[in-house]
């Protein structure tokens, strides 16, 4: 009685500060008229009545049973699983098999020489209380994808995260990682950034292992105990030159079906040359407490008990890795509820389910919650309801190695999903804790809105509103970044919910970056602690049960979330998009990059004098025999002013169209917008693409070259000047401008269509 007080009393409490009711009044929705508002409210309460959180906890149970990577037999057998689910819900369903180049592996070691040597097992014993965890058979040892092939002995050298920052720090101890193995510890970057960058600085191999700084027990108490990463615990994943492009490396840019051609494996882009290896902070102990050399300096030191030093000379370390480079099926399942009013306008929501190993919470996590989505859809089919606009589910497998399956199925689909696709939304892992995202401007009304009306299991207001709360708090602390703060003010100004902008790590990836269809990604994350088994053997159902959503109350949550996102742009009279938060996006940036260029130039400047007054030289330790910096080109006056142009009539055409929206949608006028609508966010593509990667032909977001996951806005432009290529910006900035002036166009159009 007590608790069930103290929850109700903390809920009101927190519905008085956000300021907003639970259930508010309905209005009209966005792409909906009052009263198709209300019909799509009624339908959403009883597709929430469908869900059940037994239902998904023993769905997680099996699926999460076995090793279910790429190619494992459990894999198989939970794609069959899911296809006869959505078959006995009344979906249309059916498996699509790829054939990809999935290397796995085949002999691998790892040794330390010299007077105290060591041999690492590269295995994750079981963990006392968890059974999944001694049922490894079928998975495979620690080991990354699409690491090169080797056998090497080299020097061992420590360079703290791997990170370009770590390389400057390096250069200025006087030391290198040429010939050597260097070893990296996981974070502060994408994993596949730290052998690409080892290889391109002349290492021959690349250790990367989880220090419990990060995620063992210098964060909390290890698991059995606790959640965090044990001393055996190891993070596998994909070294994929994901940034250039993701998907099956030997078929770049089309579907891996039967019969496609391969290029050879020695031509393909996104493979590394050198040898890696993932290993657990009880296995890396050795070798770094055997190194020599300076002694790191403050921000490389993790947490282990020893002194860490650089090393870089005198020990010496032996890898060893072969791979079976074999091509491997993939299984994606797809299934298809057609469109009652607009049987050709798709609404696709996808989420991975192969694993590292057991994957229960990531992915499974997100994929049990999808299907309990479908469940319900399928029940309210049932009773006669269709969806306006056709609904495609998809289940995909080999995301966790290179989003595998959902490239392969894009590429192989593109033309018909540049015609159809209205939306992609995407969930990957999932946790309790408070809704985060990532989405294309024109959906943050959608997405605003539809969070909206979820209720929080934990505080009662609505996901939107404690997001909104939890990003003031977060604005307010000392440590809080610009991004925060800016967050913070739109929070408590009233503006639709702040979410990050697109990059990549997930199966959105192919659909926003490489074919321009609007997508969302979203989640539940910060109180489930499922970060210390990331990727290990121990992500497993005991693990997810215990520590990351306990009642599975938040996959019921995301299974809400997904299901009003998808129920309304499947159902809205008119399709729900938004354009006035592209409009202050691109604007916004554009100032950011006036900035950066003024802050670029003025760094230069000032380092170019310190050089002249030989003032590193004054105020570099001596006896280490470190070198000044490199000079920097200075930048000289870029012209923004097409750009300037472009998001001024950007602003009004979003204006325009949003206000022609606004005024009561009908399905008929709605039809005649959609065709307009539905590609719009492909006018904000360029079919040549980055400098380097033409893959990714998205101009307003991208993957970052140098971030692996983590968004770059305007990237063409901005890359150029982060890199000091000018000439390259100032073609950017014309195709930048280019693509909005498209997208005005085009709105302009659909506003025609609306107010005629
Ligand atoms: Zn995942």
């Amino acid at each position: 009685m007590k608790t069930r007080f103290n929850r109700l009393f903390c809920s009101a409490a927190l519905a008085a500060l956000a300021g907003t009711a639970v259930a508010a009044e309905p209005k009209a929705m966005l792409g909906f008229s009052a009263t198709s508002t209300q019909v799509e409210r009624d339908l959403e309460g009883r597709f929430d009545a469908g869900l059940s959180a037994a239902a998904i906890r023993e769905r997680l149970r099996l699926m999460a049973a076995e090793p279910n990577q790429v190619g494992s037999p459990h894999d198989k057998a939970n794609a069959e699983f899911t296809l006869a689910q959505f078959r006995a819900w009344g979906w249309d369903a059916h498996i699509e098999v790829f054939n990809v180049l999935y290397p796995t592996p085949r002999a691998e070691g790892l040794e330390l020489l010299g007077p105290h040597p060591f041999k690492a097992t590269l295995t994750e014993p079981a963990i006392p209380g968890d059974d999944s965890s001694a049922h490894q058979s079928g998975g495979l040892p620690a080991y990354v994808a699409y690491g090169g092939d080797g056998d090497v002995t080299a020097p061992l050298i420590y360079v703290n995260y791997g990170m370009p920052a770590d390389y400057d720090a390096l250069q200025r101890l006087g030391l290198d990682v040429k010939g050597k193995i260097v070893i990296a510890r996981y974070g502060a970057g994408w994993r596949g950034l730290k052998p690409k960058l080892a290889q391109e600085h002349g290492a021959v191999g690349c250790i990367i292992y989880s220090d419990p700084a990060d995620d063992g027990y210098g964060a909390g108490d290890a698991y059995p105990a606790g959640a965090y990463r044990p001393e055996t615990g190891l993070q596998r994943g994909s070294v994929q030159d994901l940034p250039v492009e993701p998907g099956d490396p030997l078929t770049p840019g089309y579907g891996a079906v039967e019969g496609a051609p391969r290029i050879p494996l020695a031509e393909a882009k996104t493979i590394l040359k050198i040898p890696v290896l993932p290993v657990s902070w009880g296995e890396a102990r050795p070798f770094l407490a055997a190194l020599g050399g300076p002694v790191a300096p403050r921000g490389w030191r993790g947490a282990l008990p020893i002194t860490y030093h650089v090393g870089g000379s005198g020990v010496s370390a032996h890898m060893l890795v072969l791979s079976n480079w074999d091509q491997k099926p993939l299984y994606d399942v797809i299934a298809v509820m057609k469109g009652a009013r607009e049987p050709d306008k798709w609404v696709v929501r996808g989420n991975h389910r192969d694993g590292w190993v057991f994957g229960a919470e990531d992915p499974l996590s997100g994929q049990i919650a999808l299907m309990e989505e479908a469940r319900s859809i399928g029940a309210l089919a049932r009773t006669g309801w269709r969806p306006a606009r056709t609904l495609v589910y998809a289940s995909w497998d080999g995301e966790e190695p290179g989003l595998l399956g959902s490239t392969e199925w894009a590429e192989t689909h593109a033309r018909e999903l540049q015609n159809k696709a209205v939306v992609y939304i995407n969930t990957d892992g999932n946790n309790r804790g408070v809704l985060s995202a990532e989405t294309s401007y024109s959906l943050r009304r959608l997405f605003d809105e539809a969070t909206s009306t979820v209720t929080d299991p934990e505080t009662g207001v609505s996901v939107r509103d404690r997001a909104l709360a939890a990003m003031q708090v977060r604005g307010l602390a000392s440590d809080a970044t610009p991004e925060q703060k800016t967050w913070a003010k739109i929070a408590r100004d009233g503006g639709d919910l702040p979410v990050g902008d697109l990059g990549s790590g997930s199966d959105y990836t192919p659909f926003v970056q490489h074919l321009g269809i609007a997508s969302i990604n979203f989640g539940f994350a910060g109180e489930g602690q499922s970060g210390g088994v990331y990727h290990s053997a121990y992500d497993t159902f005991e693990h997810f049960e215990r520590f990351s959503d306990p009642g599975f109350a938040y996959s019921v949550v995301l299974a809400k979330t997904a299901g009003r996102l998808v129920l309304r742009a499947a159902n809205a009279d008119l399709a729900p998009f938004q354009f006035a938060d592209l409009a202050s996006s691109v604007a916004a940036q554009t100032e950011e990059l006036k900035k950066l260029v003024a802050t670029g130039r003025e760094h230069a400047v000032t380092q170019d004098r310190l050089l002249d007054q030989k003032a590193f030289a004054l105020a570099d330790d001596p006896t280490l025999s470190s070198g000044p910096p490199e000079r920097e080109s200075i930048a000289p006056t870029l012209d923004f002013a097409a750009l300037d142009g472009a998001v001024t009539r950007l602003t009004a055409s979003a204006h325009a169209y949003d206000q022609a929206a606004a005024t009561a949608p009908t399905a008929d006028r709605g039809a005649a917008a959609d065709a307009l609508l539905q590609g719009l966010e492909q006018t904000l593509t360029d079919p040549e693409g980055l400098p380097g990667r033409p893959w990714y032909r998205h101009l307003i977001y991208a993957p970052g070259l140098l971030t692996g996951y983590g968004a770059k806005t305007l990237p063409g432009v901005r890359e150029a000047i982060e890199g000091r290529r000018w000439s390259e910006a100032s073609a950017f900035i014309a195709r930048t401008a280019a693509v909005l002036e498209a997208a005005s166009a085009r709105l302009d159009q659909a506003t025609g269509v609306l107010t005629k």
